[in-house]
């Protein structure tokens, strides 16, 4: 199947039950890009700071671009002027220095709080405490340039389904909380984005509103420089 034609089937299965598709084209190719623009696809995601912004110097300005990997703040302002939602707030630090950039930029910056979810002690979030104390923050209630859309989490690499299904579970109770705690007053706190290639079902089932799915679009991703495919 061409990448036109997985866009095409995903936007088939996604598009009726409201979920919106995330298209991650982090080591591919600008032509890849360029292909599942054409069949339609908008919403990309990267998770490199500097592979993000060479390619979308070279196409189209309609593309909402999102951040799905960690940011280190001293980055921040080379995505500000551009991105369309950064998914991987992590830290208070980072917030005010998305919000600094995006003032400068005349902007407000979209942003997801990422929540630690996984068994595994490699990935990036935001512990529930955590997350909690950043929003009943002075600090946090001080920034007028990032909207919070909602949470993103990334479930454990694994065959068990079940620890899949458990945790995604516990990401949207989670989330179901910090809407009615923090957020019910405001429509735009609408975005859950959790599932990719190997578990999108199961996030779906468990409540997504957003998946975000590579190697499902443009096939399998080798290990080499993005430039160099
Ligand atoms: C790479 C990546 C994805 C997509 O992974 P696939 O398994 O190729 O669908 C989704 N989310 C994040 C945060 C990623 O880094």
């Amino acid at each position: 199947m061409s990448i036109a034609d997985n866009i095409k089937r995903l936007k088939k299965e996604t598009l009726p039950i409201n979920v919106k598709l995330l298209a991650v084209s982090k080591t591919k190719p600008v032509e890849d890009v360029q292909e599942a623009y054409d069949a339609g696809q908008r919403l990309f995601g990267e998770n490199m700071v500097q592979e993000l912004v060479e390619k979308q110097e070279h196409l189209p300005k309609d593309i909402q671009w999102h951040l799905i990997g960690h940011l280190q703040s001293n980055k921040v302002k080379y995505i500000a002027p551009f991105i369309s939602m950064i998914q991987s707030v992590d830290s208070l630090k980072l917030l005010q220095e998305i919000d600094k950039h995006a003032e400068k930029n005349k902007r407000v910056i979209d942003c997801l709080l990422q929540i630690y979810i996984a068994d595994e002690e490699t990935k990036f979030g935001l512990g529930f405490d955590e997350a909690v104390e950043l929003l009943r923050s002075e600090e946090f209630a001080a920034l007028k340039h990032i909207r919070i859309r909602g949470l993103m989490g990334i479930a454990t690499n694994t065959d068990n389904e079940k620890q899949i299904k458990d945790e995604y579970y516990e990401l949207k109770t989670f989330f179901d909380g910090i809407k009615q705690s923090f957020f019910r007053k405001d429509a735009a706190f609408d975005t859950l984005s959790m599932g990719m290639s190997s578990d999108y079902k199961v996030a779906i089932e468990q409540g997504s509103t957003m998946i975000r799915l590579g190697s499902t679009i443009f096939g399998e991703r080798v290990i080499k420089h993005w430039k160099n495919n």
